[in-house]
């Protein structure tokens, strides 16, 4: 497994998230505390962080496109990160460190961030013989996936939901549903961000956030840093922007096999410029609507 992190607050460098908190992301690189499976994440790793906002050269609907950094060597055998870490300021970021899941691809185009216009994108988990999972993807969607890998496929499947105009915590949630409905063991921690909205989902391993004055960090394990991090009941949807999280359950699925079992629960919608009752009042009916009967919003 992997672990990562997606930030949105005040702009701050990168090495204030990466490498500068004590049990920062580079050391759950090679001593993660909380990590479910596998024990060390030295299969590369990778940073995107988002330009400011006045910047919208090259972004879409206003909303700048991210850059990123990835490598496929560990994070701490980087010579040259300290320098671009200490130099590039962002208000949103998200970065990961991976180890690599059997039958992967190793190269860098594996690791996490992947990127859709102004989307990125981290999986932390596995999807048992993924090879074989009903996607309902196009060949020319899968002749596209930018790696040989799990991650890649389930994000290709989050984004032909995302370039139809689904919101992005309803894309991750059918996602979800979906695939555990195919493979019931499969994990699928995903964090997906357009530099405003952080949507993150917690199946089978470990998720936490932290929120201070306009600021939310969301990553698999807390760094040392002062401060009130929760941990995310496992199957459960968090939304996050610099005005609060929320969090919300993920029913597990029926089992099923069939490719064509229509999706119901795609629904959910989370606005790009959220309204200021968003948290309070509409969030909770959507989430209702869009995630099932059983569905009942837990606040934070
Ligand atoms: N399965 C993904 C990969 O191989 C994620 C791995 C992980 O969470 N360790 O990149």
């Amino acid at each position: 497994m992997c672990r990562h992190l997606a930030y949105v607050g005040p702009p701050v460098t990168l090495a204030r998230l990466l490498t500068e908190p004590q049990h920062s992301l580079d050391e759950q690189s090679w001593r993660p505390a909380g990590q479910r499976h596998g024990t060390v994440n030295a299969d590369g790793f990778g940073v995107g962080w988002y330009p400011d906002e006045r910047d919208t050269s090259g972004g879409d609907s206003g909303f700048p496109h991210p850059a990123r950094y990835r490598r496929a060597v560990p994070i701490w055998a980087d010579a040259n990160l300290p320098e671009l870490t200490g130099n590039i300021r962002s208000h949103a970021v998200l970065a990961a460190v991976r180890s690599a899941t059997e039958g992967t691809t190793h190269d860098e185009t594996a690791a996490a961030p992947f990127r859709d216009g102004r989307w990125l994108f981290s999986h932390n988990g596995a999807v048992p013989d993924w090879t074989r999972l009903p996607t309902g993807l196009t060949s020319a969607e899968l002749l596209a996936l930018d790696a040989h890998s799990d991650s890649a496929l389930l994000w290709a499947m989050i984004v032909r939901r995302l370039r139809q105009g689904e919101p992005p915590a309803g894309a991750l949630a059918a996602v979800v549903r979906q695939v555990a409905a195919a493979r019931p063991t499969a994990r699928l921690n995903f964090l997906l961000t357009d530099g405003r909205t952080i949507a993150a989902t917690a199946w089978g391993d470990t998720l936490w956030y932290r929120t201070g004055p306009a600021t939310a960090l969301v990553a698999s394990e807390p760094d040392d840093t002062p401060g009130d991090w929760r941990e995310v009941p496992d199957r459960s949807l968090l939304l996050a922007t610099t005005a609060g999280v929320r969090i919300l359950p993920l029913h597990t699925p029926r089992p099923h096999h069939k490719e064509s079992q229509p999706m119901t629960d795609g629904d959910l919608t989370l606005a790009d410029q959220l309204p200021a009752d968003y948290f309070t009042l509409r969030l909770p009916a959507d989430a209702r609507d869009g995630l099932g009967p059983q569905a009942s919003p837990r606040c934070s």
